[in-house]
């Protein structure tokens, strides 16, 4: 067992010529680091750098985190509510002190933008603040009742013991996300981080035991998902999961969990389109769209990947969006680069072939790449494709890269039936002056999210977050006030006195 909350090299602290040696992220079972370093993490943007080391989890780690999420989850919720949330608000305040050590880990295992990363770490400790609040609001209402001398009232009441699976490219934001509604609602917690971006979950755990939290409240298993997470969800102790993931592993995970009828959210893929209508300006049409496109290189389940444009403005457009993609040069994330690297070398492999195959059916390559050959890191540049048929993969799936591919419609009407025509609904954009358009439009988008004149990805923390279709369960959404619903079940009361 080892303390590395004391240790003089826990992962923020330099040695004395200034270099943070590779950090390593441990399990933190009933209160405790636990597990042997074993698996490497490259730095995507410095293949040679080690960027982080963590233990490959087991099925007794799992066993061993739920036996102590079982036993500490009683008396966590026997906190009166406001005591959990301070918990939570010392987590976020040792977030904000650790920030910028945070943000450099984070760029250094995922590849992001230190702007990007440090903006994730003010995003978890914003939610801890936000949820922590939340332990001050009210749970229930009290509804008047058709006999004398009786009082209704309802109450939320946590579920017992919630598994977290999260992946790699919000490896902070969304473990706190997830974590801090399941915590103050008053449950335990086992969280199994993507294999890829162990560091970043760490960091949270860390605020969140050095902030006080009781043993066993909320736990860490790193390792694989057909082990850590397969355990996971298959144990009958775990009363809840929550996934953010592919589409393919969602549905696998729900299959499991509904046979036992336990509580399940997924958060999956996403092929998410904006509509550009004559009458939007081309520089900011193409300002959101590359924003939604090439932002996070292309790595996030709300980012834009299709476009539709109508004839009048398509040139304009085009240009415009080919001259800002340009300027999306890809880089290390500590180096100021306007683009971060791609996550893996697999991933990099996947948004090349993704590409070579539409420009082999005869796509046009308006700005980009199809070769994967990685230039020191793993960089792949913003692309542009166009002149491919509505059912090309291209087209139709999750490429989850920095590419985006725009095609003509005659009008809106088609333009909005071709938003729709994805098997996935989580965010859909227009760009549009016409009140009347982005109104129909807001109305008519089978998406989760709609964003009129904004780049489909980034929301606030506080909006309720979920998609539709292959993209969701949608059943409970995740983010602000609503995302404790999911963490909670409902009960009625009757008073009679
Ligand atoms: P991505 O392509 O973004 O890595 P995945 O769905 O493969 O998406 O991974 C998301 C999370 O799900 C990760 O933490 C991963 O380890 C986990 N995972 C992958 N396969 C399984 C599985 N069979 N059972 C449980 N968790 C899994």
């Amino acid at each position: 067992m080892t303390s590395l909350a004391t240790e003089p090299n826990a992962p923020w602290a330099k040695n004395s010529d200034g270099v943070r040696p590779p950090a390593v992220a441990l399990h933190l079972i009933d209160g405790a680091w636990e597990g042997e370093p074993a698996v490497e993490r490259r730095n995507p943007a410095r293949p040679a750098e080690l960027a982080a080391v963590s233990p490959a989890g087991t099925a007794e780690d799992v066993d061993a985190a739920l036996a102590a999420a079982v036993r500490a989850q009683p008396e966590w919720a026997a906190l009166p509510a406001p005591s959990r949330g301070a918990v939570l608000i010392r987590a976020a305040g040792l977030l904000e002190e650790r920030a910028e050590q945070i943000a450099e880990d984070l760029v250094r295992e995922e590849g992001k933008t230190l702007a990007e990363a440090s903006g994730e770490v003010k995003r978890a400790t914003d939610v801890l603040r936000f949820f922590s609040s939340l332990g001050w609001a009210p749970s229930g209402e009290v509804l008047p009742s058709s006999l004398p001398g009786t009082t209704v009232t309802t109450r939320r009441e946590p579920l017992g013991v919630f598994a977290l699976i999260t992946p790699w490219n919000f490896p902070l934001a969304i473990p706190a996300w997830k974590a801090a509604p399941a915590l103050v609602s008053g449950n335990a917690v086992v969280l199994k981080p993507a294999e890829l971006t162990p560091l970043s979950a760490t960091h949270l755990a860390r605020a969140l035991h050095d902030a006080g939290l009781p043993a066993g409240v909320f736990n860490l298993v790193h390792g694989k998902g057909r082990v850590v997470g397969e355990a996971l969800a298959r144990d009958e102790r775990v009363a809840g999961l929550s996934f953010t993931g592919s589409t393919a592993v969602g549905l696998h995970l729900k299959d499991i969990l509904d046979a036992r009828r336990a509580r399940v959210q997924l958060e999956m893929g996403g092929k998410n389109a904006v509509l550009v209508l004559d009458d939007a300006a081309p520089q900011a049409a193409a300002a959101v769209v590359a924003a939604g496109a090439f932002g996070l290189t292309g790595q996030a389940c709300t980012a834009t990947s299709r476009v539709y444009v109508t004839p009048g403005i398509r040139e304009a457009f085009v240009d415009a969006l080919v001259q800002q993609a340009a300027a999306y040069v890809p880089g290390d994330g500590l180096d100021g680069a306007r683009m971060g690297a791609v996550v893996s070398e697999a991933q990099l492999t996947q948004d090349a072939a993704a590409v070579r195959g539409a420009v082999d059916r005869g796509a046009r390559l308006l700005i980009g790449s199809d070769d994967a050959a990685p230039s020191g890191g793993l960089f792949f540049p913003p692309t542009v494709l166009t002149e491919l048929p509505d059912d090309d993969p291209a087209v139709t799936d999750e490429i989850f890269g920095p590419v985006v591919v725009v095609l003509e419609v005659p009008d809106y009407e088609a333009g909005l039936a071709a938003v729709n025509s994805s098997q996935y609904g989580l965010t859909a954009g227009i760009c549009t002056d016409s009140l009347a358009l982005a109104s129909d439009f807001a109305a008519r988008a089978q998406a989760g999210v709609v964003k009129i004149n904004r780049p489909t990805s980034g929301l606030d923390l506080n909006v309720p977050f979920g998609g539709i279709k292959d993209s969701s369960t949608n059943t409970f959404r995740e983010q602000g006030r609503t995302a404790v619903e999911f963490y909670t079940w409902g009960k009625t009361v009757y008073l009679g006195v």
